[in-house]
């Protein structure tokens, strides 16, 4: 089980609103939590938290999970007040209309609702229509457009209100479990090795990401600015354990099966088989995830960094992805903390990453 104190962790960092271009407040309590695990611990002008043991020896290992989430940005506000809004990485728009959300602007949080027309007046075939997001608007209440601008300023991010909820046994539902979920294990694992760090023969660095959702950014300059020789990627993936999915499509994962390891080109076979032997040795439960080309997560950034690095990707058993309300299994974020542990203990200046 995860300890309380971590879940508290976890809890406050959901808390915090970390859209793409915006972690800095979610960066800020990853720090916080992170900075007595480890012997160095700074900051990139992207904003990529990364967090050193062992600096100076190698091999040296990475692990990465990003901590920004979906979002909007303010973008126009007309006559009325009412605020127009551009999307913060890949939304699915059926489900944008009708939630609460909160604005962060320089005076603090602002809250709104997601304004559409009412069913009552839609003809029946707009009815079936999902809107484009330029036919929504954030209604704040304000009289006017000067209002508004005395509140709100061009560009402000915005973020969906949903927070953590406990459901039955250990799973739980919040929003952007993609990817604070994989950036609270990263510093778990700085966590659980920091009382163990002089068994370990290699460096660590730990990276909370910015900006994976719009294309791997924080990853492609941390990658190369850390200079590892293993890079794991830590993130969110289809749990398929619900209804209408096609498991033939997808692949066969469950909330509750452990650490999902990915296997296929963006992945070095010998990181691969070694976590496998691993999780054997150590009677984790793990599942397995078949991906025949370059991944969409920050392990893609890290294999493609400076001659190549010797990368691994860890999927976290999700459902709903990008939905405002993603459910994990909190027993898959712990197991997947003691697997990374257990590997960092195997890894040392004889590991051999050559295929
Ligand atoms: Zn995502």
């Amino acid at each position: 089980m995860i300890s309380s104190d971590a879940l508290q962790f976890l809890q406050s960092f959901l808390a915090c609103p970390s859209p793409s271009g915006y972690e800095q407040p979610a960066q800020a309590v990853w720090r916080d939590r992170t900075a007595p695990f480890v012997d160095r611990i700074e900051t990139d002008v992207h904003g990529n938290s990364m967090a050193w043991i062992h600096p100076d020896t190698r091999p040296r290992v990475l692990f990465t999970g990003h901590c920004d989430e979906l979002g909007f940005q303010i973008r126009y506000i007309d006559d009325n007040g009412f605020l127009y809004f551009a999307t913060i990485g890949g939304h699915d728009i059926g489900l944008v209309p009708g939630r609460t959300v909160t604005i962060h602007t320089a005076n603090g949080p602002l809250p709104g609702v997601i304004g559409k027309r009412a069913i009552h007046l839609m003809s029946p075939d707009d009815r079936k229509k999902v809107p484009e997001i330029h036919e929504l608007w954030i209604d704040i209440g304000v009289a006017d457009k000067a209002e508004a601008q005395s509140l709100v300023s061009i560009g402000d991010p915005a973020t969906y209100d949903h927070s953590f909820k406990p459901l039955r046994g250990s799973l739980a539902s919040s929003r952007a479990f993609d990817d604070r979920a994989g950036a609270f294990i990263v510093s778990e694992v700085l966590r659980r090795v920091s009382s163990q760090k002089s068994a370990l023969r290699c460096g660590v660095v730990g990276v909370s990401t910015v900006q994976e959702e719009i294309g791997l950014r924080g990853a492609t300059t941390s990658a190369f600015s850390t200079s590892p020789d293993i890079g794991i990627a830590l993130d969110v993936t289809h749990a398929t354990d619900h209804p209408d999915v096609d498991k033939r499509k997808v692949g066969e994962v469950r909330l509750g099966g452990g650490p999902v390891i990915c296997r296929g080109a963006n992945i070095n076979p010998r990181v691969f088989t070694l976590l496998v032997e691993t999780a054997k040795a150590e009677s984790i439960p793990f599942q397995l995830e078949a991906e025949p080309r370059g991944t969409g997560t920050d392990a893609n950034a890290i294999q493609l960094a400076r001659g190549g690095i010797a990368a691994g990707l860890i999927g976290l058993p999700l459902r709903y992805m990008h939905t405002p309300n993603e459910v994990i299994d909190l027993e898959d974020l712990d197991q997947t903390a003691s697997l990374l542990v257990a590997f960092l203990k195997r890894i040392g200046p004889d590991t051999n990453l050559i295929p």
